[in-house]
């Protein structure tokens, strides 16, 4: 019998309520964190948490307390406990201090970081508000989670008041090598560190990641690490790799999906020989104009497949209120134009570009369908798109091409890896994932997909609780 709840705190809520012919219904959120915490429920939460107790969850709503108002905010899994940021505030902080600065220093855009003492504080206001929601909700015993770069003041907020809490912290996007964490002022710099450290567990995607921030920490706060555990003095934090995935069981079974079939023939009777697919949100970390630029240069060179490939570029609606990304959006748009009318004709269009959403069921239909995944981000913490491919693969067919500075290339070395930026390797590897024979391609499918199948999301959520429950065990141990 476990008595602890688990208490989610991130950017946002897990579901939002909408108004539909007047009768209003949750609708959850999909995305990588909704599902890897979803993949707890009913299979291994109990060996973490208390099985009756809904999981917590504190985010900031995308309703007004209007709409919000009267509802009993939880579903079979989840409550919900709304933060509201007041309009002013939360500009500064999510639009200024996480999407204008944190966001591209991450990523390895400098030029693109907006620095503003007015975001800063915002930053910290709006932690403060979480924080607020939080000491509501928490009780003795409960595990508090933190989730990524829009709550790193949040963990030594925690720590201070509520000590005797676990407190975990995972960090979603690339942490950079130092050169950029410096960009920051020292002040900013300090306490962003000093929040994050106020976590038992620190989490990131790949061993990288982790390296750049102890020696961040280091060179910071002064504090070195023996193994990945740093002694603050009062305490001691782990740091660790936890590759986010997917579930892989759902994708592989999902290839025999009716709808997900139908989707599948569809595109195959009605596009090219051979089919290219990529799907990302807009952003410039997804090296979207690059990948176009790559097509090109395969176009230029071998003309022998004019007429015979069709590259289907989906791209997710986002941030689209940023100045920046607007003007990306008509890159993105005027490139597509170029490329089909310098090469289509009557009976070929090179590109389908379509910028909004793509439903799951079309989304695995077109996994299943192509002959290559493009994915070519400049930088990306992860990449689960690289990863769902791969598991819809049950044939055991198609060649993945995967950017090296996507995290996801420290666990998929058999793709076809590529330097984003580089349009040449880009057009190369296209060529090459053409002519590559079944046998290799399968050869090379097979070995990714029995690596994603063993670490998966499931894999995900228990590595990481585990870790807490090691540390406490070593707290106790030390107490
Ligand atoms: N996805 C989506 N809507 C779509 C197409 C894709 O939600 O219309 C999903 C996709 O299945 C994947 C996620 O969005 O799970 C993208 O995750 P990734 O880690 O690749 O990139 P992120 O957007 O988190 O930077």
């Amino acid at each position: 019998e476990n008595p602890r709840r688990l208490i989610i705190v991130a950017y946002r809520l897990p579901f939002k309520i909408i108004n539909e012919n007047g009768q209003s219904e949750f609708q959850q959120n999909s995305g990588g964190l909704v599902s890897a915490v979803l993949s707890l429920v009913g299979n291994q939460k109990d060996a973490f948490f208390d099985e009756d107790q809904k999981i917590q969850w504190i985010g900031s709503s995308q309703n007004s307390r209007e709409e919000l108002d009267g509802h009993n905010l939880a579903n079979e899994t989840f409550e919900a406990h709304p933060v509201f940021i007041p309009d002013q505030i939360h500009e500064n902080y999510y639009e200024g201090f996480c999407n204008n600065l944190i966001w591209p220093l991450c990523h390895y855009f400098p030029s693109l970081a907006r620095f503003n003492d007015a975001y800063f504080y915002a930053y910290q206001t709006a932690n403060e508000l979480f924080f607020a929601k939080l000491a509501q909700v928490i009780m003795p015993g409960d595990v508090v989670w933190v989730q990524d770069y829009q709550l790193m003041l949040l963990p030594a907020m925690i720590r201070a008041k509520f000590p005797e809490n676990q407190v975990g912290f995972f960090f979603h996007i690339p942490f950079p090598s130092y050169e950029l964490f410096r960009l920051l002022p020292v002040k900013w710099r300090k306490a962003l560190m000093d929040g994050i450290l106020g976590a038992d567990v620190v989490g990131f995607h790949t061993n990288d990641y982790v390296e750049y921030f102890l020696k961040a920490a280091k060179l910071v706060t002064g504090y070195g690490n023996r193994l990945h555990y740093i002694n603050t003095g009062s305490r001691i934090v782990k740091v660790d790799s936890f590759p986010i995935s997917i579930d892989f069981q759902k994708f592989n079974a999902d290839y025999d999906n009716p709808a997900v079939v139908l989707t599948r023939v569809q595109a195959k009777l009605s596009l090219s020989e051979k089919i290219i697919f990529s799907v990302d949100r807009l952003d410039y970390s997804k090296g979207i104009r690059h990948r176009l630029l790559g097509f090109t240069r395969f176009l230029e060179q071998y003309p022998y497949w004019h007429g015979k490939v069709t590259l289907v570029m989906v791209v997710v609606p986002s941030r689209d209120t940023i100045e920046h990304y607007q003007n990306m959006k008509m890159e993105i748009d005027q490139t597509v134009g170029r490329i089909n009318s310098d090469y289509g004709n009557i009976g070929w269009q090179p590109v389908i570009y379509q910028y909004r959403s793509m439903p799951y069921t079309e989304l695995v239909g077109m996994y299943t369908a192509s002959d290559v995944a493009l994915i070519t981000p400049i930088r990306d913490g992860m990449n689960l798109v690289c990863k769902e491919f791969v598991a819809s693969r049950k044939d055991c067919q198609g060649v993945l091409i995967l950017s090296e500075m996507a995290g996801a290339a420290a666990e998929l070395g058999e793709a076809l890896i590529i330097n984003p930026l580089d349009v040449q390797d880009i057009s190369d590897a296209i060529l090459n994932g053409f002519q590559m024979p079944l046998e290799e391609q399968t050869k090379r499918m097979a070995a990714m997909r029995e690596r994603i199948k063993d670490y998966d999301v499931f894999a995900w959520t228990n590595d990481f609780f585990t870790q807490m429950n090691m540390l406490e065990l070593e707290h106790e141990r030390l107490r």
